[in-house]
């Protein structure tokens, strides 16, 4: 049987990445007082329709919409701040004392699968609402920065700009449009459909010659309201006092509708075309949009596969004790269970009927510290035989001694 399209099965050979993935993440934001939420994978459609944009690339073509059986429209959240906004209001979270959130989970874009574009991909998010001024911006930059750090990605590039609100950014699409009419016939099919309902999105598109038309377009810091400007210009400032390095990007738009005043990507170069693993920024509007009172909101989310991608661990696998086992299992299992309440080592039984010799290749594959060998001859002579698979030695021991010998050699 095969697995759909754009989908990927997360193998146990990849879970120590993912696993190390999670765990920094969610230590370094708990560091900073973020508070993980959990929302459901299904929401109504509607959610995404009014809160991602009806213009955007995700809600015109890229959502896994269907009817339930009460006939109503669900979708697959295709990302995470629109439900993490829902949740905020339904559950009167402006009552909760942290308002800083983190989420890790999985979303679902109907996309043309490629290397680092997936059709269920993961995410680690966070949000944090009602914070107006410029230097939770700053924060929310910083702390996806250490993330990255933490993980030991090197080579990454900040990239920001500055958006416009609702007061100002209608006249630079205005202004857009007027530019990018003369090249309609050059633009892709779906900038041409762009440039009737929302030629912002054609800085966006990946096509080539879009891109190299792309170039030239008007830039919006000619546009911005006073506030936007002051806004961004203060969260630059910030972005200097704390050492975080950025570069100005007059292009740089995101994919979703709900995105005001400042933006942000971190890019590296080591992944070819996809090289987005961070992108963020702040939504002022949304909550009311989606129906509570007026609180501005900001956040980032950062793609795990493209991050898993970068995470190098090194040797991957190993075990500290193997159990060879020939003869009555119970004997081994005990063994085991001594192991890991007493020392907190990790153990593996072999069940499988193999040669001693065929075991101690699979010993090796495993990268087994010890490998305990229990068969006929030593049931008889009631012992183990413990190998040290770094140093090439090996020695019998009384079963009764087995644990007192093995508890002085990790001391
Ligand atoms: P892109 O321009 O690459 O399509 P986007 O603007 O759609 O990105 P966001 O919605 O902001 O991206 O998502 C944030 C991050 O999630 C991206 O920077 C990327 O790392 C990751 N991401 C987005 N879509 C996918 C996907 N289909 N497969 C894997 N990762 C993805
Ligand atoms: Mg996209």
């Amino acid at each position: 049987m095969d697995i759909l399209r754009g989908f990927k099965d997360i193998l146990p050979q990849e879970m120590r990445k993912w696993q190390k993935l999670e765990k920094i993440a969610r230590e370094t934001l708990e560091l900073f007082g973020y508070k993980e939420i959990r929302t459901p994978i299904l929401e109504k459609t509607t959610l995404f329709s009014r809160g991602v944009g009806e213009t955007t690339d995700i809600v015109e073509k890229e959502m896994y919409t269907f009817l339930d059986k009460s006939g109503e429209s669900i979708t697959l959240r295709p990302e995470g701040t629109a439900g993490a906004v829902r949740a905020y209001i339904s559950n009167h979270l402006e009552n909760y004392p942290f308002k800083k959130f983190y989420y890790i989970g999985p979303m679902f874009r109907y996309e043309k699968p490629q290397k680092g574009r997936l059709r269920q991909f993961h995410q680690i998010g966070i949000e944090v609402f009602g914070v107006q001024d410029p230097s939770v911006d700053a924060e929310v930059v910083y702390v996806d920065k250490i993330m990255l750090d933490k993980l030991g990605l090197t080579d990454l590039r900040i990239e920001v700009n500055n958006i416009g609100c609702p007061n100002c950014r209608p006249k630079y699409m205005k202004s857009l449009k007027n530019y990018f009419e003369k090249y309609r016939e050059e633009l892709c099919d779906d900038c041409k459909n762009r440039l009737n309902r929302n030629p912002l999105r054609i800085l966006d598109c990946k096509n080539k010659t879009c891109r190299n038309i792309a170039s030239n377009a008007p830039k919006i810091h000619e546009f911005v309201c006073d506030n936007c400007k002051t806004h961004y210009e203060a969260v630059k400032e910030n972005l200097s006092k704390i050492n975080v390095e950025f570069e100005e990007n007059p292009h740089l738009v995101r994919g979703l509708d709900y995105y005001t005043k400042f933006v942000f990507e971190i890019i590296t170069d080591k992944l070819g075309a996809q090289g987005t693993v961070s992108a963020g920024g702040r939504y002022d509007n949304l909550v009311e949009e989606l129906g509570g009172k007026p609180t501005c909101g900001i956040g980032f989310a950062s793609g795990c596969e493209r991050l898993i991608e970068l995470i190098d661990l090194g040797d991957n696998q190993s075990i500290d004790y193997y159990f060879a086992c020939l003869e009555d299992y119970t004997t081994c299992l005990k063994l085991a269970k001594e192991l890991a309440d007493k020392l907190n080592k990790t153990t593996y039984i072999e069940y499988e009927n193999r040669s001693l010799k065929s075991m101690m290749k699979k010993a090796d594959k495993m990268n087994a510290n010890f490998v305990v060998i229990y068969g006929k001859n030593e049931k008889e002579k009631g012992i183990v035989i413990v190998k040290d698979m770094k140093k090439s030695t090996q020695k019998e021991v009384k079963i009764e001694k087995f644990l007192e010998n093995e508890v002085e050699k990790w001391q």
